[in-house]
């Protein structure tokens, strides 16, 4: 197996003997299994890394079955000793088990979609958002994210709509690449890593000031992994709740005032890794007010709406709903009428699981535009 870093060794040590996060771990709330808890994964990962034992199909599965989440790094009882970081030893295990050739079936067919379609589903390009896009020179390059693209236009067409309101010069990217990070987050470094630099060189070549996000992975890719390996963009780079933050505090976009209950849901890639909690919440406040509530679970203790899960027991993850599910009983029990969420996957798994009113970021401020 590959040499294990000291970090990822002072993880597996403590993380092995300590059940304090488990509560908040969603995959052990799924499978009611310990080997799908973080102490369970730790153990597994232990026998490996330091007790000199292969992985077996179990062990891999119960690795693949982690969201990547980071509720247990939120909850870590260990953070005034430094902290320990499941989410980095599961991608590094993920590497591992990529590199020896024992990937699951599922996560490799998921790879083999990426890098031929740019894409986690084998969806033809031609049925995206930006199949018939035209690039043109402006300001502002939108960078939409797969679950945009493919399954939520509504999204963009949102944001879209606040750009024309606002007389906004923006451009998308035709046919928009992957950006690389589900392929990292797989354990596919290598091939995240080509993916990272044809996206890169396409939003140079856009030439735009800033780059506005909506999916909290691409977001994450762009900010925190590109200059990890030496892609530097010369662009600003905003989530699109960071842009319409900017235009509301220049007195550029005005939002009516709502008097329905609004709560958040909080994205874990744009919370726990990038620290966004508050743009999005003034957004809403914006127009809600003191009709803005927060649900029991919040900021960096927000539940997992599955940005990250990609498969789980071995086949392509298809139970969002019971995450969805955690997040709109909590917005039913402070009697929200509107749930605003950071991503499509979040939109959509809440969404399908109550009655409440589901939006996105950028719906909830163009519904709301004056
Ligand atoms: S990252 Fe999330 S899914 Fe993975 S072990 Fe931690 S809490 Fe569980
Ligand atoms: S992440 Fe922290 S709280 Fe969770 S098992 Fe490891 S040491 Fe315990």
């Amino acid at each position: 197996m590959t040499k294990i870093t000291q970090n990822n060794i002072d993880t597996l040590k403590a993380c092995r003997y300590c059940p304090m996060c488990r509560q908040s771990c969603p995959s052990e709330f799924i499978s009611y299994r310990e080997s799908d808890a973080p102490r369970g994964r730790a153990i597994l990962l232990h026998s490996v890394y330091l007790g000199g034992k292969e992985f077996d199909s179990s062990a891999i599965q119960a690795i693949y079955n982690c969201f990547l989440c980071g509720a247990c790094k939120s909850w870590c009882s260990g953070q005034e000793l430094g902290g320990y970081d499941i989410p980095e030893l599961i991608k590094f295990a993920r590497r591992d088990i990529v590199s020896h050739g024992l990937a699951p079936q599922s996560v490799q067919e998921i790879r083999n979609s990426l890098v031929e379609n740019d894409n986690t589903r084998n969806l033809d390009s031609k049925l995206s958002c930006t199949a018939l896009v035209v690039e043109k020179t402006a300001d502002v390059l939108y960078i939409l994210g797969e679950g945009v693209n493919y399954t939520n236009p509504e999204i963009a067409e949102a944001f879209i709509r606040i750009l024309g309101h606002q007389q906004i010069q923006y451009t998308l990217l035709k046919d928009e690449p992957t950006s690389g990070k589900e392929l990292d987050l797989l354990g596919y470094r290598k091939e995240a890593q080509e993916k990272a630099k044809n996206m890169a060189g396409r939003i140079k070549a856009a030439g735009c000031k800033t780059i506005v996000v909506s999916d909290p992975l691409v977001y994450d890719a762009l900010k925190n992994d590109y200059p990890a390996w030496g892609l530097k963009l010369e662009s600003e780079i905003l989530h699109v709740s960071e842009y319409l933050l900017s235009l509301i505090r220049s007195g550029k976009l005005k939002l009516k005032p709502t008097q329905m209950k609004v709560t958040l849901a909080d994205s874990e890639f744009l919370g726990r890794n990038n620290g966004i909690y508050e743009a999005p919440r003034e957004v809403v406040r914006a127009s809600a007010g003191e009709n803005f509530a927060e649900m029991q679970w919040h900021h960096e203790y927000l539940q997992s709406a599955g940005e990250a899960a990609f498969t789980f027991d071995g086949s392509a993850f298809k139970r969002g709903e019971e995450l969805g599910r955690k997040i709109s009983i909590k917005a039913e029990d402070i009697n929200a009428e509107v749930i605003v969420a950071l991503s499509a996957t979040a939109k959509n798994n809440i969404a399908a699981t109550t009655g409440l009113r589901v939006m996105d970021i950028v719906e909830f401020a163009a519904n709301l535009m004056v």
